[in-house]
């Protein structure tokens, strides 16, 4: 049985990492590495884009120059959790010491950053520390608020209430799916940002495929509650996703944001977005099976801090990832008010831009690097099928094989499943992944932007 203590608020501000608290060796390792307290560049936030960095430059600037912030034990790979969720992988395959991931050129600093000063260059972290930088790369990715849903806590205690988004909800799916027996099986998407905004309809396709393999679809409504006017936000994917869940039986509704969950009576309650009343209509459905995408949003200690937007996202320009107020801070990844969607793909296209523009900086020379927005994100449509989404700040496709990844392909799923998990690992955590833009050019020769 799920705790409660491990969704409740105290922790909500730990996106992927471990439940835990740091072992008091830890820390005084730390300290005593930690005599330096100034670096030349200092990252914070050791999830896929803080290791990147830190891995692009820590061999560059020469062992103790650069140092990481971050406070846990374990670096996850969070798109495997998709696979979890779908019964197809192990949750423990999912995450390596952080010890291993961090390289050897830099200093972790095992804490958390509390406060910023950037007119003094400086942070502070839990363990009172004081660390100054040259340059700052923040990474701290977006924080999962299941707590802003009334009775969802609560809820996850109980059978058929699942979210693949948390470390401490994945393998509930899988369970749901099991013990499914009849009745409706309710997937949301809520109405903030979100990181990989695919992954709410993946696990909703792979349940259906689940469904019919053992024999129990025809006792299942299946229904998708977003909160968003569109199937996704690229038009031509949305288009496809549109006809996937109609083929499927899937019941979709539109600027549906869910807000309580009673989980005795096993009921959801949607606000519809659409309804001019104050307060606004709701609709409830009872579940038998409930998969939350939950709200999310910056931590705290970013959102109280002087570099970010009234949204609480850090404030860089969207093309050079520059801050746009102090030009020795650069922002990576989903914490980032960067107006593309939040996926570790966009981390490795961004990576390539902060590289040139990052060592731009320290030569005092102009930057070189300009993001297109590229992302994009594999949705798996059931077992074996998969539609590859490409695309760019426009929302035009910018694919990289020379066929159309709108359509359903086994080739695409293949990736997804076996490809993108070494790639991550090895390449892109090591520096050595920007994205398939070299790729892109070759198969279209030259052609493609
Ligand atoms: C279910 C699911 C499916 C996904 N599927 C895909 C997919 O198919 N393809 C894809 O490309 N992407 C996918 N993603 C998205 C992808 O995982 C994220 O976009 C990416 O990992 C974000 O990286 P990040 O570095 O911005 O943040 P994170 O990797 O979340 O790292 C942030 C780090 O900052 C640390 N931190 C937070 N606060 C502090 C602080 N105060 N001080 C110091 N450190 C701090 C945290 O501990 C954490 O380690 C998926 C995500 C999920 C959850």
């Amino acid at each position: 049985m799920l705790s409660k203590s491990i969704i409740s608020s105290r922790f909500s501000h730990i996106p992927c990492g471990t439940v835990g608290m740091i072992s008091p060796q830890a820390f005084s390792t730390t300290a005593s590495r930690e005599e330096k307290k100034s670096y030349k560049l200092v990252v914070v936030g050791g999830g896929s884009g803080g290791i990147t960095m830190s891995a692009k430059f820590g061999s560059k600037l020469g062992k103790g120059n650069t140092a990481i912030i971050e406070p846990m034990e374990t670096h996850y790979y969070q798109p495997y959790w998709t696979l979890v969720g779908g019964g197809l992988k192990n949750v423990e395959n999912s995450g390596r010491p952080m010890k291993s991931v961090i390289p050897k050129t830099v200093d972790w600093i095992k804490d958390r950053v509390v406060s910023f000063e950037p007119d003094k260059n400086v942070v502070h972290t839990q363990n009172g520390h004081e660390v100054s930088y040259e340059y700052m790369i923040v990474s701290m990715g977006i924080k999962l608020d299941f707590q802003k849903i009334k009775g969802l806590p609560e809820a996850f205690q109980t059978p058929g209430v699942c979210s693949n988004y948390s470390l401490h909800t994945v393998t509930k799916t899988p369970q749901a799916m099991k013990d499914f027996k009849e009745g409706n099986a309710v997937f949301t998407l809520p109405n903030t940002p979100i990181k990989c905004a695919g992954a709410p309809q993946k696990v909703m396709y792979l349940t259906d495929a689940y469904m019919r393999k053992v024999g129990k679809r025809d006792k299942a409504n299946f229904i998708y509650n977003t909160a968003l006017g569109v199937m996704f936000s690229a038009p031509k994917y949305a288009a496809e996703l549109l006809e996937v869940a109609k083929d499927k039986g899937i019941a979709v509704n539109f600027q549906h944001n869910l807000i309580e969950v009673n989980s005795v009576k096993k009921e959801a309650t949607f606000e519809k977005l659409s309804s001019d009343k104050e307060p606004k209509e709701t609709v409830t459905y009872p579940y038998e099976m409930l998969h939350v995408t939950p709200p999310m949003s910056t931590p705290e200690q970013l959102q109280k801090s002087p570099l970010v937007d009234a949204s609480g996202y850090l404030t860089v320009n969207k093309h050079t990832l520059q801050h746009v107020k102090y030009p020795n801070i650069f922002g990576i990844g989903d914490c980032t008010n960067v107006p593309t969607s939040k996926t570790a793909a966009a981390i490795a296209s961004q990576s390539g831009v902060l590289r040139k523009n990052l060592k731009a900086v320290m030569a005092g020379q102009p930057l070189p690097g300009q993001y297109n927005g590229y992302t994009s994100c594999p949705l798996i449509t059931g077992y074996n099928k998969c539609i590859l989404a490409e695309f760019d700040f426009d929302l035009k496709p910018l694919e990289t094989f020379p066929f159309d990844q709108g359509k359903e392909s086994r080739l695409m799923w293949h990736v997804k499943k076996d490809f993108m998990s070494p790639l991550y690992w090895h390449l892109l955590l090591n520096g050595w992944w920007e994205g398939p833009w070299l790729f892109r050019k070759l198969f279209h020769l030259g052609m493609s932007r």
